[in-house]
């Protein structure tokens, strides 16, 4: 008898998950059918700021695959299909589709609902021209208030790496920007010392940087849109805001069936990506994940992950082996020529586990210092004093610096010290890097510091 797997969101983690079971299992075989309740499937969110900076032109570039590309590769996806319900004794989920309400049985069920972007209720927030980013329909909202009516001054709440990128985009677009973020840093992902310099760099192209300073309240014109965000003693003039204030899992759907909910907001699942309720998995931002070097349950929304749980959950929910190793929170942004790359724990989440944090951070060039178009580099390696394990690095810089930040990554993982890790082989040639290479200067350091 055909089996039949639902799943819930049709972007990263739903999408991979049905694409990589309906690989290994025929339509003979599985009914896979997926509910979305926006129009689009499998896109790229992380695309957005460049479809609203213009870099990328064509929205549908940003697709991956469109609902009826999936439908030609034997998917039935059905968009503008939302769902409000699980019941697991009867093993069928509730829809709503154009108004009605109807209950879907299924045999697995997927849930991968992603995350929901925070948006307080402070006075004003529902003026026209304050948006949030989540959606591909949000970043075309924002592009064709920019098209159409160009604003003479932005303001992005909120300095995440989705703010930054916002910030770039509409520098790029001509447009006077401030960034207003309620921390003493932009990009919290950071050591306070590595977000000072990025905080330098944005004031650097030109934003107007507040830091500190939380937002109270929206002013409106009188024509209904947005004119000014009030913060502290400030009133910054704004005919638009973006709103970068962070996202949650997703999660509600699954509380509400009675699936475990960790204390982070993310759904607990096992290393299969199978949650409390049998027959049930869970695959991406909806999700809570595993620290590898701090062991900690946390949320963390990156498409990376998405992807990757998606894969293990189309292999494990069609009785295959696979297991999500846990995450380093390895992540990288631009801003305007700026990189900034990040990975493992900063010092603060080190102390907070238990290691003896003891870090160094270098000055280094992108290419051997005498080299044509060689930029300064800045890169901060993390160890623990006692074992002289890797913990965590953090890079700034220009011209392909920040990717650096995955040779860190492996070395985390593969919980190398730092004295192997400034051993490690690395290639050099002039226009390449200097000989050492900046990630393993910073590791020989801390390691400097530590044997003495
Ligand atoms: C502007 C932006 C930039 C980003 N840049 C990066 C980046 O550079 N690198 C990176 O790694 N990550 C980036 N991300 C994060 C990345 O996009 C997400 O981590 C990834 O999309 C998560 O995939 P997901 O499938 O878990 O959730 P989503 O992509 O959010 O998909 C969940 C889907 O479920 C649907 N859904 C939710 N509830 C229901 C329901 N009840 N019924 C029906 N459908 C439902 C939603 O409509 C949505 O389409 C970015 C995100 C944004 C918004």
């Amino acid at each position: 008898m055909t089996e039949r797997m639902i799943v819930v969101g049709g972007d990263a983690g739903g999408m991979t998950a049905a694409a990589v079971a309906r690989r290994r299992r025929g339509e003979d075989e599985l009914d896979i059918v997926a509910f979305e309740r926006t129009p689009h499937t499998s896109y790229s969110a992380c695309g957005i700021p460049y479809l609203v900076g213009g870099v990328v032109t064509d929205a549908e570039a940003l697709v991956a695959r469109s609902p009826a590309d999936h439908r030609e590769r034997g998917l039935d996806v059905r968009t503008g299909n939302d769902v409000v319900g699980i019941d697991l004794d009867r093993r069928e989920i509730a829809v709503v589709a154009e108004g009605a309400e109807r209950r879907e049985p299924f045999d697995s069920l997927l849930i991968a609902t992603g995350a929901t972007p925070t948006r307080p209720r402070l006075p004003g927030i529902d003026a026209r021209n304050v948006f949030g980013l989540q959606t591909l329909a949000d970043g075309l909202a924002i592009r064709q208030v920019l098209d159409d009516r160009p604003p003479a001054h932005a303001v992005v709440v909120g300095g995440g790496y989705i703010g930054l990128e916002m910030a770039e985009a509409l520098v790029g677009r001509g447009v006077a920007v401030a960034l207003v973020e309620a921390s003493d840093q932009p990009m919290a992902t950071l050591d306070p010392d590595m977000g000072g310099m990025v905080a330098d760099a944005l004031r650097g192209i030109g934003v107007d940087v507040h830091l500190g300073v939380g937002v109270e309240g929206f002013d409106t014109g009188s024509d209904g849109g947005v004119s000014a965000v009030r913060a502290g003693d400030m009133t910054l003039a704004a005919d638009l805001v973006v709103l970068g204030l962070g996202v949650k899992p997703a999660s509600d759907l699954a509380r509400a069936a009675g699936i475990d909910v960790g204390p982070s907001g993310g759904i607990v699942t096992d290393a299969q990506m199978r949650t409390s309720a049998e027959g049930v998995w869970a695959a991406g931002d909806c999700v809570a994940v595993r620290h590898r070097v701090s062991g900690e349950a946390m949320a963390i929304a990156l498409g990376t992950y998405a992807n990757r749980q998606g894969r293990v959950a189309g292999i494990t929910m069609t009785g295959g082996v696979a297991e999500f190793p846990g995450v380093l929170g390895t992540a990288i942004a631009k801003i305007c020529d700026y990189e900034v790359g990040r990975t493992g724990l900063r010092e603060e989440d080190a102390r907070r586990a238990g290691f003896d944090p003891v870090s160094a951070r270098v000055e280094s060039t992108t290419r051997a210092g005498y080299f044509p178009g060689a930029t300064k580099m800045t890169v901060k390696a993390i160890a623990d004093r006692r074992t002289g394990r890797l913990l965590g690095g953090q890079i700034i810089g220009k011209d392909g610096a920040a990717k650096r930040i995955d040779v860190m990554a492996a070395g985390i993982w593969n919980e190398m010290t730092v004295e192997e890790f400034a051993m490690l082989d690395l290639s050099y040639a002039p226009p390449f890097g200097p000989l050492w290479d900046p990630v393993a200067l910073a590791a020989r350091k801390v390691s400097d510091l530590i044997i003495g």
